[in-house]
């Protein structure tokens, strides 16, 4: 078995489903006490969601990158980063180690092709949605119509991102905003599928909530990695 790289802390409570996930999927495969060989560093999240906020990504990069290299010499075989934003530097993290990162959207969209999956909703952190980092890697790569909320809508799932979800509170309210937005935009859009494009929004809403197929880059990504360590 590969040992797992993870950097998470971003927020830590989205890290956290990662580490149960990858090792339930470990123990389905492997049976008895088989468990995941895991090398896990954390960050504290306050530093770079500031540093984010203050467009300052080359200092994000370098915290990060610091981290992996951590993570490297700690014997990981390969690195997943546990966010879909800040795969924002995904090359320059890349750039300080030898060991791959699985990048979270190339996860998320072999999945989204595999079943036929075209026009796609993209929820996520404002970072995410608007600019190209992202959206383009989707539909360069993948051949995915990429469709994202209106800038005040995006603005209202960053803020609940931010300010509820990575504290871990769970608001119905916001669910409540969040159907609304897809369901909308799967009224002038005819969706297949939404991509969950942020780890946390998973703890808001599931598949039971709403009838288009959700994709969610936590268990995506988390599963991806458990094959990976195990092929
Ligand atoms: N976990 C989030 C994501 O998947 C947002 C937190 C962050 O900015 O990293 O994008």
């Amino acid at each position: 078995m590969k040992r797992i790289g993870m950097l998470g802390g971003m927020s830590w409570e989205s890290t956290s489903l990662y580490y149960k996930i990858i090792n339930e999927e470990v123990n389905k495969r492997l049976g008895s006490l088989h468990s995941a060989k895991i090398i896990l560093s954390s960050v504290d999240f306050y530093e770079i969601e500031k540093l984010q906020h203050l467009n300052k990504w080359n200092e994000t990069a370098y915290i990060l990158g610091m981290e992996a290299k951590n993570i490297e010499n700690a014997k990981a075989d390969f690195l997943i980063i546990c966010t879909n934003t800040m795969h924002k530097v995904y090359t320059l993290i890349q750039d300080e180690i030898t060991i791959p990162i699985l990048h979270i959207a190339d996860a998320t969209a072999e999945v989204l092709v595999k079943d036929y999956k075209k026009n796609i909703l993209l929820l996520g952190t404002k970072f995410t949605m608007s600019e190209d980092f992202y959206k383009n890697r989707l539909i360069n790569n993948y051949d995915l119509n990429i469709i994202t909320p209106n800038s005040k809508d995006q603005d209202i799932i960053h803020k609940i991102i931010y300010e509820e979800l990575c504290l871990g509170i769970i608001n119905s309210d916001s669910k409540d905003e969040y159907l609304r937005i897809i369901n909308n935009l799967n009224k002038d859009n005819k969706l297949d599928a939404v991509i969950l494009g942020c780890t946390e929004i998973t703890m808001l809403i599931n598949q039971n909530d709403i009838n288009i197929d959700l994709y969610d880059t936590t268990k995506i990504h988390a599963l991806k990695a458990v094959d990976y360590a195990l092929s």
